[in-house]
């Protein structure tokens, strides 16, 4: 019994050390491979976290830093309008150095017009050209009913030949409100038919009011964003 006991263990201490080296090999491609996996993950693991750490900082910083430089106005140019649908034009505008002289039908000579008539049907609906306040809201017998807007940067418009006054001084208005409509009022320019009578002075001088009308004149304003 004890040298079988003793035979035992013997043999296997025997195999041991028989296949000791081929136990160490085996042993041994464990381990490198160990290794390799292990710095094979160590080296890509930093490699996905730093694109997007190295790519956020990025496309957060511009839009941080822009924030600051964005403005909260901007300019934008806004123009006159015509005040009316008109069909034609009467009697233009003349006044100014050539002193061109306009026959005038109803007073039967020729005068120099510091206006111009813009012709429409009776009833038409007349607009104020721009933003403005009505400083005067009247009539006379020459002119009819008639309405002055101070459009501001000195630029004073006023309509003449009105059927009635619907606005009155003081009243503040905006570009494309109805401030009268078209009449045959201004006697002086009766045999016109009815129209549009409009002057335009700028530090008051009379101008030609077409390019108010036809809509190339602008102001710049700034407006919040
Ligand atoms: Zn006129």
């Amino acid at each position: 019994m004890n040298s079988n006991n003793t035979k035992q263990p013997s043999k296997f201490t025997r195999f041991l050390r028989n296949n000791a080296a081929l136990l160490l090999l085996i042993f041994c491609v464990l381990a490198i491979t160990a290794v390799v996996l292990a710095v094979t993950l160590s080296k890509n693991e930093p490699v996905v976290p730093d694109d997007p750490v190295a790519g956020k900082p990025e496309e957060d910083k511009p839009s941080d830093a822009d924030k600051p430089n964005q403005p909260t106005t901007q300019k934008v140019n806004v123009y006159f309008a015509s005040p009316l649908q008109y069909t034609g034009v009467g009697m233009e505008y003349t006044f100014g150095p050539d002193n061109i002289m306009v026959y005038s039908q109803t007073l039967e000579h020729w005068l120099t017009h510091k206006a111009v008539d813009l012709k429409a049907e009776a009833g038409t609906a007349v607009c104020a050209m721009f933003d403005g306040t009505v400083t005067k809201a009247t009539q006379s017998y020459g002119t009819g009913y008639y309405v002055t807007i101070d459009h501001g940067d000195n630029v004073v418009a006023t309509y003449q030949s009105l059927a009635d006054l619907i606005v009155k001084e003081g009243d503040v208005v905006k570009k494309g409100d109805v401030i009268g409509y078209v009449s045959d009022s201004a006697e002086y320019e009766f045999m016109d038919g009815p129209h549009l009578h409009l002057e335009v002075t700028v530090n008051k001088e009379y101008v030609d009011p077409m390019p108010y009308v036809n809509g190339e004149k602008y102001r710049t304003v700034e407006v919040a964003v």
